[in-house]
């Protein structure tokens, strides 16, 4: 328990890869694998090897989950990400702190070489402690039919398909209740958004237009703004976007489907639409202890990107270049931030996506990031799945 919670603390960014069954309309070509796992052919391992064309390329990731993996394998591996949004373990923090503590004053007496890695868990501890704001933001990446969409929302009306997000929901719904009775008070807030070709669309917004004969504006409701603004105290806010209160899991469920709804009002309309934009969950969530006075915050970041596939070959014109460039720029930007956030950079890039923009306080700073990259395992994807991995394996 104490490994893992160092192991959490050492670094923010983690990269997940996930490769989805075959599917019946798959194609032909499934006799020849293209995937394989060197180290196991269990469900859970950390490397892979994707075949094209006879060539082997190797790729190791913070976790691989093959075909057998069940969406609860793959929530385990991220529920305590999730509980670090909601946070309410300091006291156990503390005792951990302490322990380390001891154990780095020892490890003085061992030479220089083991106190750097110790002041820099310390220093971590320390920020994690007094400062109680915790942002966390999960990613699913990967060409359209990867399982992005499965991974993150997974099929809400069969339980055990349930996704990252309903899943993640329940835990902290469930958690926050568990702890009123150590007198903590939760509130949380959530919004939904899409961003389509660089601009915002509220998925919540009540007189949404809606109706086969409404022409939505790139705005989706007309003479509303919706534009980034971050205030003093570092938080995002979209100007006019709806935040609803939400005290169940029954509300938010409802909420999750009035967004599917909006989006695939979208989809009809505007050309798949929900693939070539980026769907963004957000819960914020602020606690307070009657007890103590103790007050946490956080913010989870959910978000489902558009299909990383290229167009390029397919000689796309008009409309379908103008979102191609749109997805390539907001991905590539996404990938730089990361990149610039990884390697601890002193320029980070946020500003040339609005994808970035909006995601700025939970990228960087202290902030926890996960990237599911998904991937799907039919030849004829092979070439997209090389670059899904190419591309994890940047930001990794
Ligand atoms: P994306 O959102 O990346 O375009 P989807 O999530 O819609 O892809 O997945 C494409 C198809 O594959 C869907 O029919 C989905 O139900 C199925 N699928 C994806 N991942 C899995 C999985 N791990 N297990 C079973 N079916 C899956
Ligand atoms: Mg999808």
């Amino acid at each position: 328990k104490l490994h893992n919670t160092i192991l959490e603390l050492k670094g923010n960014i983690r990269v997940f890869c996930r490769v989805r069954p075959l599917l019946p309309d798959d194609g032909a070509g499934q006799e020849a694998p293209v995937i394989s796992y060197p180290t196991s052919v269990e469900s859970l391992g950390r490397s892979i090897d994707l075949l094209q064309s006879g060539q082997k390329y190797p790729f190791t990731f913070d976790k691989v989950f093959s075909h057998d993996a069940s969406q609860q394998d793959v929530f385990v591996e991220i529920s305590q990400l999730v509980q670090s949004a909601l946070d309410g373990y300091k006291v156990i923090m503390l005792t951990i702190a302490l322990g380390i503590l001891a154990a780095s004053f020892c490890s003085l007496e061992h030479g220089l070489g083991l106190v750097t890695p110790n002041l820099f868990i310390l220093r971590n501890l320390f920020l994690y402690l007094f400062d109680a704001t915790r942002n966390v933001c999960i990613f699913a990446y990967g060409q359209t039919g990867s399982g992005k969409t499965y991974t993150m929302m997974g099929r809400p009306e069969a339980p055990e398909q349930k996704g990252l997000i309903p899943r993640s929901l329940e835990q902290i719904f469930q958690t926050s209740q568990a702890l009123s009775a150590q007198g903590w008070k939760y509130k949380m807030q959530a919004s939904m958004l899409e961003i389509y070709n660089e601009t915002i669309r509220d998925l919540l917004s009540v007189n949404q237009s809606s109706g086969s004969d409404s022409i939505r504006t790139e705005n989706g409701v007309p003479g509303k703004q919706y534009t980034i603004k971050h205030d003093a105290n570092g938080n995002t806010y979209v100007s006019d976007l709806t935040i609803v209160d939400v005290c169940s899991i029954k509300e938010i469920s409802l909420l999750l489907r009035q967004a599917a709804q909006s989006r695939s009002v979208g989809k009809t309309q505007m050309n798949e639409q929900s693939s070539r934009s980026h769907f963004v969950f957000t819960l914020r969530i602020s606690g307070v202890n009657e007890g103590t006075e103790q007050q946490v915050q956080g913010v989870l970041n959910l978000i489902d990107l558009a299909g990383s596939e290229r167009l390029s070959k397919s000689g796309a014109t008009g409309e379908r270049l103008k979102e191609t460039q749109a997805i390539n720029k907001s991905l590539s930007s996404l990938s730089d931030v990361i990149f610039a956030l990884a390697k601890k950079e002193d320029h980070v890039p946020f500003r040339n996506s609005k994808l970035t923009y909006l995601l700025q306080p939970c990228l960087g700073g202290d902030s926890k990031t996960l990237m599911v990259v998904n991937i799907a395992p039919n030849p004829s994807s092979v070439g997209e799945s090389l670059c899904s991995l190419r591309f994890a394996a940047r930001v990794n």
